[in-house]
């Protein structure tokens, strides 16, 4: 039996982050290339159970994400994203998608897929297409193939479970369904020259031709937008930003430190802002996480919250950057310099769907409610 098959009771999820965070920090910059991945990382996330922590403790996991306010999962993906940002949105994804399954599998899929958690794949959930060739499915009889690609997919040919979404012809709506891979086939990495976010290998993933039957659909159609889960778990990426924001954050008090110059007025100034910046997004992440899982509060709340926590924290993100940037000068635009990789990582994590959208659907809900400013996020569901 392989030693990650089933978690110890008392297993620490936060200790192992904290292991694999560190050794992360210190293999990504050697990742930072073109067709980079951290995969002594990700074999890491097995070995130490982070792979299957998320999976209920009845199947074996530890159930992480569950416990009361998602405490122990926001502090897990924070701490994986302050190791590397790369390593942290692959993790998430794992997260999302064995989530997707606890809530919409039956029994026969939870217990095949969460399997496969345990032995130590990697799960991803791909639902960005583009306009024209997105993936759908093919209907033969009963049984149907997948034609088409999806995009921006984390871990492409790495990921060797990935959760997708796609149309299908008998079904009024998107189907979402999860697709075993092989790793190393179907991806193309070709158009993934971005800044920053080099080693998380988010590319283009072709389905064409893979047989899919009735058996590997998940749910029912359009149940992976359900709300609030769909908005709401953007919480989950916020923590992993948070991470990134932290690294940046110390990259640059190391550099004050190391250079002497902390104690100038306007160096400590800046020091202090950015540290309000920081415990701000960190504070928003906690209340996220809980209000993410209070199954009390009605469910357009629950999404305005979350929006407003994703754009506090990406806020909080752009303020430390410049403020980082501005402190350490030109040395941190310097390959080599620890800040230099970390500011572009985060820079293009903080790129995430629809913020403009985010921030007036949230204004909207807040609009039209009845309740003081200050009971908004404590109402509970009519
Ligand atoms: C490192 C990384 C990994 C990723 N991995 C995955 C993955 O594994 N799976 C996956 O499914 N996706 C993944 N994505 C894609 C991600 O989910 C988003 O699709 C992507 O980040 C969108 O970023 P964007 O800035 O282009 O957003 P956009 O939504 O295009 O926003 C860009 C700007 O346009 C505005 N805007 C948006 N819509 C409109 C409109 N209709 N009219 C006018 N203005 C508009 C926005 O408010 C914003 O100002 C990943 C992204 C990154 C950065």
């Amino acid at each position: 039996m392989d030693q990650w098959t089933r978690l110890d009771p008392i297993y620490d999820s936060e200790a192992a982050a904290r292991t694999i965070a560190a050794a992360a920090a210190a293999r990504a910059d050697a990742q930072d290339h073109d067709g980079g991945f951290p995969q002594d990382d990700v074999a890491d996330l097995a070995r130490l159970g982070l792979l299957a922590a998320p999976v209920p403790v009845e199947q074996g996991g530890a159930g992480l994400g569950t416990e009361p306010g998602a405490g122990a999962l926001a502090e897990v993906l924070r701490l994986v994203g302050y190791g590397s940002l790369a390593l942290g949105r692959l993790y998430e994804g794992h997260v999302n998608a064995i989530q997707l399954i606890a809530r919409y599998g039956t029994p026969d899929q939870r217990s095949r897929l969460f399997a496969d958690a345990r032995a130590g794949h990697l799960f991803g959930v791909w639902n960005t297409e583009p306009a024209e060739g997105g993936l759908r499915v093919e209907a033969r009889d009963t049984d149907g193939q997948l034609l088409g690609v999806k995009t921006f997919a984390s871990g492409a040919g790495y990921v060797t479970r990935a959760l997708v979404t796609a149309r299908h012809p008998d079904r009024a709506g998107v189907a979402m369904m999860v697709v075993p891979l092989e790793a190393g086939t179907r991806a193309d990495l070709s158009a993934w020259r971005a800044q920053g976010m080099r080693a998380s290998a988010t590319g283009t993933v072709d389905f064409t031709g893979l047989a899919v039957n009735a058996g590997d659909i998940l749910g029912q159609p359009d149940d992976y937008f359900q709300q609030p889960a769909f908005s709401g778990g953007a919480w989950r990426f916020a923590a992993v930003q948070l991470g990134g924001i932290e690294a940046v954050f110390d990259a640059w008090r190391g550099h004050l430190n190391r250079t002497g110059r902390g104690g100038d007025p306007h160096q400590l100034a800046r020091l202090g802002e950015g540290a309000i910046a920081v415990e701000g997004a960190r504070l928003w992440i906690e209340r996220g996480a809980q209000v993410a899982s209070d199954a009390g509060m009605p469910p357009a709340r629950v999404v305005a919250y979350i929006n407003l926590v994703r754009l506090a924290v990406e806020r909080a993100g752009l303020d430390v950057l410049q403020l980082a940037q501005r402190s350490v000068g030109l040395q941190g635009f310097m390959r080599g310099h620890r800040l230099e990789r970390l500011a572009r990582d985060l820079a293009t994590y903080l790129r995430q769907p629809g913020p403009d959208h985010a921030l007036t659907a949230a204004a909207s809900e807040i609009l039209q409610a009845d309740a003081m400013a200050g009971d908004l996020w404590t109402e509970t569901a009519a």
